[in-house]
């Protein structure tokens, strides 16, 4: 007697290899058998004639770190079919915070990662043991795999200064990470556009990614430019993973800016030399041709030295103004951004912002669009969000047919009804997963289901070393998602994000429903998984 048993699907086991038919049974939250067991019981049967059985996604680059804590539903995530994702991302944990710098850090923190609803509870979170704690007391929907951020480690150290850290600086700045690694850390991630990571020089990062290599983690980088410096950029991430030893994951992997699209193939044979040299890169990808960050990322880097507080006093300075308009005219982000392109997704106070181009609203206000940028991010408090218009279809095509490539929301938890539900966040955070699967898969046949299904969950959890995940295998958890492969799809739009794909009735995390029959159960069984 089982406790569920899952009929007749056609299990894609997260291998790469051809789905077959056959019966799951789950007991004690782990995959009791795989086969056809015509003769067996359970206290739940569930017949998925005509669905796909699968490992549970998981999601190698989610920022539900900053929705989680207080809002452990995840139901954009969980909707998609996600049980697992890994969090800390792009420089920013929401831990160590250490005592002296931490109000300043918690400020900049909250401003840049343009998030909705409630304040996010960071009083206990000075080391990394006591935020993972937190989070295995709220209890999630989906599991958790943490990462220890350098801008979260460095800002608490140096605060937002430039230049290197002093040997000093950079010691205490490596035993954080060590000490993160040791209460349970994945690996490091940097986000090297923000400050303080854009601060900091490649020979930093690698020395205190040591701690990382060391104990065979994992780095995970926002590279220092996706648009014209993007093959020096994702040279560096490399060349921090061969010095320190640490794996390196790529994260949100695309070519910004028409005028560089054509580097793609250039940037790909970057990582495919690095892993014939034995060195372990991989990407992941969400499957958009927009990207998504704090409408302050335009402003050059110079601009954020100092933390929140200075940015503001430089925006409400002309003569700084004009001297940041010459910077983004010839340097970084901004330099070949088309304004009808760039889309203002969350404005809080200003909702009148949102759903519109940057292009019009300043040509309405008579403004520049660098003038009209610099008031919308002092009007919100440095707290707005952009969507931007950089890629092109053709170059996605063949990022997600690379074998180095995995899948990542760069999302995390918002949900349609609730203080999850505000702004307009991108669709990616409802609809990675299934666009993957309906539009890439099944309408365009990118990608065979076994292959997609491979880089949304074998595949990452090879590179994550969880050994008992990732596989519709005996003895692993029971971590699966069941799809129609014929309807899956995603709903989610630019303008009209708050919405659940189709498609995906079913979501278990450790043997339980998260999702049945299509909505969510409220069941919270997601751990913080150990390295
Ligand atoms: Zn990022």
């Amino acid at each position: 007697m089982f406790d569920i048993l899952i009929r007749s699907g056609l299990v894609v086991d997260g291998s790469g290899t051809a789905g077959f038919r056959a019966d799951v049974a789950i007991e004690g939250g782990r995959i009791a058998e795989v086969g056809l067991l015509p003769g067996a019981e359970a206290a739940t049967v569930m017949d998925a004639t005509g669905l796909v059985v699968t490992p549970g996604f998981i999601d190698m680059h989610s920022h539900a770190d900053f929705s989680l804590p207080v809002w452990p539903s995840a139901e954009s995530l969980v909707h998609q079919g996600i049980t697992t994702a890994v969090v800390g991302q792009c420089g920013n944990s929401p831990a160590p915070l250490l005592k002296e710098t931490r109000d300043q850090v918690i400020r900049q923190m909250d401003a840049s990662m343009g998030r909705a609803g409630e304040p996010l509870p960071w009083e206990r979170w000075t080391s990394f043991k006591t935020y993972l704690e937190d989070l295995s007391r709220v209890g999630t929907s989906l599991n958790i795999v943490p990462l220890v951020g350098q801008g979260t480690v460095r800002a608490g150290v140096m605060r937002f200064g430039p230049g290197p850290a002093n040997p000093e600086q950079r010691a205490r700045m490596t035993a954080a990470v060590a000490q993160a690694m040791e209460e349970g850390a994945f690996g490091l991630s940097t986000g090297l556009i923000y400050p303080p990571g854009s601060f900091t020089h490649a020979e930093e990062i690698a020395a205190i990614a040591q701690p990382v290599g060391d104990r065979g983690g994992i780095y995970f980088s926002h590279i220092r430019g996706e648009a014209d410096t993007l093959l020096t950029a994702i040279s560096e991430a490399i060349q921090i993973g061969r010095e320190s030893g640490a794996a390196v994951q790529i994260s949100h992997f695309k070519v910004a800016g028409r005028k560089n699209w054509d580097t793609v193939d250039r940037a790909l044979t970057l990582i495919d030399e690095a892993r014939a040299e034995g060195l372990d890169v991989t990407a992941d990808l969400y499957p958009y041709l927009a990207g998504s960050t704090a409408l302050s990322a335009l402003l050059p880097q110079w601009a954020h030295e100092g933390g929140k507080e200075a940015v503001s006093k430089r925006l409400a300075d002309p003569r700084v103004r004009e001297q940041m308009t010459v910077s983004m005219q010839s340097e970084g982000f901004a330099k070949d951004m088309e304004w009808d392109r760039v889309l203002i997704s969350f404005a809080p106070g200003k909702a009148e912002y949102q759903g519109r181009y940057v292009a019009e609203l300043a040509q309405e206000k008579g403004k520049t669009p660098h003038e009209w940028i610099f008031d919308a991010i002092l009007e919100t408090g440095l707290r707005a969000t952009m969507v931007t218009f950089m890629m092109s279809e053709e170059n996605r095509l063949r990022e997600l047919r690379h074998p180095a490539i995995m899948i990542g929301t760069d999302g995390m938890g918002y949900a349609v009804s609730g203080s999850m539900s505000q702004g307009l966040p991108h669709p990616r955070n409802y609809g990675t997963f299934p666009r993957i699967l309906g539009h890439y898969v099944r309408e365009e046949k990118v990608i065979s289901l076994e292959e997609a299904v491979w880089k949304m969950t074998g595949f990452p959890a090879r590179k994550l070393g969880l050994r008992d995940r990732g596989l519709v295998r005996k003895g692993r958890w029971a971590d699966l998602t069941l799809f129609d492969p014929t309807r899956v799809a995603d709903k989610a739009t630019y303008v009209s994000p708050h919405q659940y794909p189709e498609g995906i009735p079913h979501v278990l995390v450790r043997g339980e429903f998260v999702v049945r029959d299509g909505v969510h159960t409220g069941a919270r069984p997601g751990v913080v998984l150990a390295r």
